[in-house]
């Protein structure tokens, strides 16, 4: 995490649910969010994301909860008192006003003098690399140049908080990962507490310290992005965050078992649930010609037949059938001096599975 800056705050969420009607849109979601931290709020479609970080603007009430900033309980406060910096998906800029004037308009309402409103103009235009745009239209800038315009408004006036709700998903695929990184250098310059809403997984993990994961209104986990993918608490975790394969496990007497062999783990016996899978992560698995693997190794082998193989540029894809019927998807580097030896769709094959590498998860329903 950057360092702060001395005015960045914390934000917490205590018990915050907001019902229309039957519909939970959020319910029960309690977390914390650290001074100067960059949070990202990832889940599907229709999970929740927007109507919580609407709950902290305060431009949507919450049925029940609390929101603290710094300490204030803030749930009665309207939106203009909350002294939040918003970026929205469509960017929100008046069509009628130049660069200058849309990123002035927040010092104006706050009756800021001309000289001052200049000078932070300037500063705030170069912040987003976009020194002498001031008297351009906006209607002449390209969607990235726009969103860059949206940024410097929401920052310009020194908010405590900065949220943004799925704020690159309007821009291209190149564009957003450039995006991604300049917002949070920018974030990381800046230090001020930061909520972003977004669907994209590789979006959350590029840019967040931390994430929480939302599902049906429901927080699912909040962590940092490397504890998220190696250890996601549920299979929908795991699903949501990277590609996953899942092999259902026993109970047998040597521990959890998957046809006939008991699993290996790193640790001594992991925590069990009532339906757990074992989690294969494409890029984890070793992938063997059956005659090569060494059954005596330290880890987890499983035998099948190779389906599928992908040629994807960087890496080979396989889909792999295991014997007991379960689809396995492996991703092999692509190593020129390999390529020659990989194993062909039709060809017996052992997968190899470290022990390091072996996690469970808690199946879905
Ligand atoms: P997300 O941003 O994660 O896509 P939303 O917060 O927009 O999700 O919506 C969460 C759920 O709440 C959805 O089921 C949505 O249909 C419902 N919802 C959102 N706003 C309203 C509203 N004003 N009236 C009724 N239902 C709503
Ligand atoms: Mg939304």
């Amino acid at each position: 995490m950057a360092q702060p800056s001395t005015t960045a705050l914390p934000v917490q969420l205590q018990s915050l649910s907001k019902f229309y009607g039957a519909v939970h849109a959020v319910e029960d979601v309690s977390f914390d969010i650290k001074a100067g931290e960059f949070l990202t709020l990832l889940g599907p479609s229709g999970s929740g994301k927007t109507t919580l970080l609407m709950m902290i603007a305060g431009f949507n009430r919450p049925t029940k909860g609390s929101i603290r900033i710094g300490g204030q309980e803030i749930v009665h406060l309207p939106p203009h008192k909350r002294n939040i910096g918003m970026v929205f998906q469509n960017y929100a800029l008046f069509p009628h006003m130049s660069v200058g004037e849309n990123i002035a308009y927040p010092l104006r309402l706050r009756k800021i003098g001309r000289a001052e409103v200049e000078d932070r103009v300037r500063k705030a235009l170069d912040l987003v690399q976009l020194g002498g745009y001031a008297d351009r239209r906006t209607s002449e800038l390209s969607g990235g140049q726009r969103q860059r315009v949206a940024l410097a408004r929401a920052i310009i006036f020194e908010p405590r908080i900065l949220l943004m709700d799925e704020p690159l998903s309007a821009l291209d695929k190149q564009l957003r990962e450039t995006m991604q990184i300049e917002i949070r250098k920018l974030h990381d310059r800046l230090g001020m507490t930061t909520i972003s809403v977004t669907h994209d997984q590789r979006e959350a993990l590029t840019m967040s310290d931390r994430i929480a994961v939302f599902s049906k209104g429901r927080l699912a986990q909040v962590a940092t992005p490397t504890c998220l993918y190696d250890q996601p608490q549920s299979q929908f975790i795991a699903e949501f965050i990277g590609e996953s394969s899942f092999l259902p496990l026993r109970k047998a007497s040597g521990g959890l078992a998957y046809g006939g062999q008991v699993i290996q783990f790193a640790e001594t016996s992991p925590d069990t649930f009532d339906k757990p899978m074992l989690m294969l992560r494409p890029e984890r698995l070793h992938l063997c010609a059956l005659e090569e693997a060494n059954k005596g190794a330290d880890g987890n082998i499983f035998d099948g037949q190779v389906q599928t193989v992908v040629f994807q540029g960087d890496s080979l894809l396989y889909e792999v059938v295991l014997s007991e019927g379960h689809r396995v998807v492996v991703r092999v580097p692509n190593r020129s001096d390999d390529l020659r030896r990989m194993p062909q769709a039709g060809n017996r094959v052992a997968l190899r599975l470290d022990r390091a590498d072996t996690r469970i998860v808690r199946a879905e329903g």
